[in-house]
């Protein structure tokens, strides 16, 4: 058993608790993680990647590693042709991640998550039995391993997030769950109040929001999260973990895609990045709402984690390491050897900057044009272990008019 303060002694102190990144968008811009599958098994492949990553992670000020198991389950590690599962197999793949987690967070003082997610199962309309299931083989290393917390992450079907929780709160470990919801509720349009209200009620000792949105959007979310469990008078700590890129076409909570909803996903993003000052200001925000365990998803570098830790040190009473170094503030930029340069070298001058794209003939939001359904078990929705065929492909790209 690990002997640093828990998260949620942490979290009932008032401390802030500053979140890792996205491991899987970090990785698979550095070559170790193939987009599609999006599966983990650089944890086996190449632990001094994973390593190295976690690392930075915890140099930006990072208080948790989040182990990464990230899809991570067997059913996913075989999805659509994937050959993770046969080669390595889940076992190995979330035992690596542990060992790495462990060994990093106890170079600081970092916790353990363990990390659960989505299951191409439940896409498909399995049933509870077989979910959880799939969720156990991952818990039991987590177990094994005794991490110092669990943390179920986006869940875009409530009812998924509540069979999570149940498996999660049986292993008695602190339990995170957020969902991957816009205003709008989740893929079963449940309201977000309810889903609020169902996760608190599951029993999850902290919840929120992670992925797909921009911090704004997120931030939204989490305001509603907020009411509906004041309103309710039930006590729940909160988490946001929003993903690095802008999504303001989510604000109007119409799309509950996200960024996977948008052409530029997964492989022409950058356009859309936040810069860290952009993290500056959505740290400060969600501190000001009541959160206090502050991450961050895919898109988000350690750079950006360690705006977080930055904009927050004053409540934490400690800067990361290496601060000295990022040039807080612009203020190092005095030392440039440019005098235009120079006269950037305020924070005023970063905080009230609106960053040009570069981009001339590109618009700056898209339309969302959904055509396929969002309903578990559905055809559109059912995952199979074969890889997806030329015919299947066609008749996809018919229908969204993509020859
Ligand atoms: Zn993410």
């Amino acid at each position: 058993m690990s002997k640093k303060r828990g998260l949620l002694e942490r979290l009932e102190a008032g401390e802030v608790v500053v979140g890792d990144g996205g491991f899987l968008f970090c990785m698979e811009r550095r070559g170790y993680v193939k987009a599609g599958p999006w599966t983990p098994e650089a944890t086996v492949e190449n632990p001094e990647a994973v390593r190295q990553l976690h690392r930075e992670f915890l140099r930006a000020g990072a208080d948790v590693m989040q182990t990464f198991t990230f899809y991570a389950s067997d059913d996913k590690l075989k999805n659509r042709g994937n050959d993770a599962s046969q080669k390595i197999g889940c076992e190995a793949v979330n035992q690596a991640a542990c060992d790495l987690a462990r060994e990093v967070a106890n170079e600081g003082d970092a916790l353990v998550a363990g990390n659960i997610c989505n299951l191409p199962s439940y896409l498909s309309g399995g049933s509870k039995e077989e979910c959880q299931a799939q969720f156990k083989k991952q818990l039991e290393v987590f177990i094994k391993n005794d991490v110092d917390f669990l943390i179920g992450e986006l869940f875009l079907h409530v009812e998924e997030a509540e069979w999570a929780i149940e498996v999660m709160k049986e292993t008695g470990k602190p339990v995170v769950c957020c969902l991957t919801i816009a205003s709008s509720g989740d893929f079963n349009d449940v309201s977000v109040k309810d889903c609020t209200l169902r996760i608190a009620r599951a029993g999850a000792d902290v919840i929120g929001v992670n992925c797909y949105f921009d911090p704004d959007v997120c931030l939204q979310t989490i305001r509603i999260m907020k009411e509906a469990l004041d309103e309710a008078g039930i006590k729940k700590h909160l988490i946001t973990q929003p993903i690095g890129y802008k999504t303001p076409e989510c604000m109007d909570g119409k799309s509950k895609l996200g960024m996977t909803g948008l052409d530029e996903f997964p492989l022409a993003l950058e356009t859309r990045l936040l810069t860290r000052w952009d993290c500056h200001k959505y740290a400060r925000e969600a501190y000001e709402i009541g959160v206090r365990y502050i991450g961050a998803c895919c898109g988000m570098e350690p750079y950006h984690v360690r705006a977080i830790a930055e904009e927050l040190a004053n409540e934490r009473g400690k800067f990361p390491a290496g601060s000295e170094k990022h040039c807080p503030w612009g203020e190092a930029l005095k030392q440039h050897n440019y005098p235009w340069v120079r006269t950037r070298s305020t924070r005023s001058f970063w905080e009230n900057l609106q960053p040009t794209s570069g981009r001339p003939y590109a618009s700056s939001l898209r339309k969302f044009d959904p055509v396929f359904s969002l309903n578990t078990g559905h055809s559109d929705m059912k995952q199979y272990s074969e890889m997806t065929t030329e015919e299947e492909m066609k008749s996809l790209r018919r229908r969204v008019n993509k020859p």
